[in-house]
Formats: C-alpha cells, structure tokens, sequence
C-alpha cells in the first residue's frame, strides 16, 4: 500500500487506473509519449480533448482511456527547459502536484507517470526524477500504487539512485 514503483516499460501497456500523458498546450497530440498515448488509445481521445481547449503549462485535465488498459489518462503540460530560471522546477512540481491531485478526487488509486519534461522538452532527467520523486512521496499514502514508468533501463537507474525504498519492477 503506498509505494513508489519503478516499471521499465511502454506507458500504453500498463493496465492501472491512470496514466499520465506528457502532452502539449494544444492536447492535439504530438510526438514521444504523447504520440504513442494517442495511437493507442485510438481516435476518439482526439475527439475528446478537442472539447478541452487545450492545458496550460503545469495544469493537469483527465479523459477517458479508450482503448488503452489504463481507464483514465491525465495530461499534463511540462516546461520546456531553458536552462532553469524560468520557473522550470516549480512548473514541473505542479505538472506532478495536479495530475496527483486530480487523480484522487476521481478516486483513482493506482497512476504511472512517465518522465514529463525529459523528452523533447529537455529537462535534465536527475534533476526531473529528483522533482517526480519528492511529489510522489508526498502523495504516496493516498494511493495504492503510485508507478515511476521509466523508457530506459538506464532512466529506471536514475530513479532508483535518487530513491533508495522505491519498489524496483
Ligand atoms: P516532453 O515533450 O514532455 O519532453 P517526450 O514524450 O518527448 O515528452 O518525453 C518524455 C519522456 O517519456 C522521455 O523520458 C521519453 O523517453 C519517455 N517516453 C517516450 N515514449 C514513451 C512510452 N511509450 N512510454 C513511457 N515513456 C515514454
């Protein structure tokens, strides 16, 4: 009950309540994970967030999972990094505090989380993992299962390096 994991895997193949999709300010899709979120889940989740009027930086909003195994999907809208004076952290710090905040008034208890920001976006993973970790443990308590979903064995790594007790899958 309570625990951070570490999973090594596509995002799209997890069967939990929620996932959490790095998307854009648009939410019409674009590339990395958010592209592979939408392929999967398939073209009504499209449909949908055309009804949303997009995300701003930070703030988090949840549609349905269609065809995906998660039920839900939370996008989120990270920073893009430019070097770190900008409010990156902070806005990074909220893209996390929302999704986790949104998910449990749904009452949501398991989420994955991908690495936002890290991608095309630019955040340097330590310092983004360092950021996810300190939200999650936060929150842990309100969840069953809070999931650090890692693209790499080497960014699962870096998660493990910065938190000793997580659940390494
Ligand atoms: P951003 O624009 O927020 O940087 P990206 O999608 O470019 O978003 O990358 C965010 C993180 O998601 C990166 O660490 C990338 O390796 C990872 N990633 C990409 N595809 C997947 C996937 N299918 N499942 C899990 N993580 C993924």
């Amino acid at each position: 009950m309570g625990q951070i994991h570490i999973v090594t895997a596509d995002i799209t193949r997890l069967e939990v309540d929620v996932i959490v999709n790095a998307a854009n300010t648009t939410l019409l899709g674009g590339g990395g994970v958010d592209g592979a979120i939408h392929r999967a889940a398939g073209g009504e989740l499209l449909d949908y967030c055309r009804s949303l009027g997009g995300c701003q930086v930070g703030e988090a909003k949840l549609t349905p999972g269609y065809n995906l195994p998660a039920k839900w999907v939370i996008h989120t809208v990270g920073p893009i990094w430019q070097g770190g004076t900008l409010g990156e952290p902070k806005l990074l710090r909220e893209c996390y505090e929302n999704s986790l905040a949104l998910a449990s008034e749904h009452k949501l208890q398991q989420i994955a989380f991908p690495g936002i920001s890290t991608g095309v976006y630019g955040y340097p993973k330590r310092e983004a993992a360092e950021i996810a970790l300190s939200v999650m443990q936060a929150w842990r308590e309100r969840f069953q299962r809070i999931i650090a979903c890692c693209f790499s064995e080497a960014d699962a790594q870096l998660y493990q390096n910065a938190c000793a007790q997580c659940i390494r899958e």
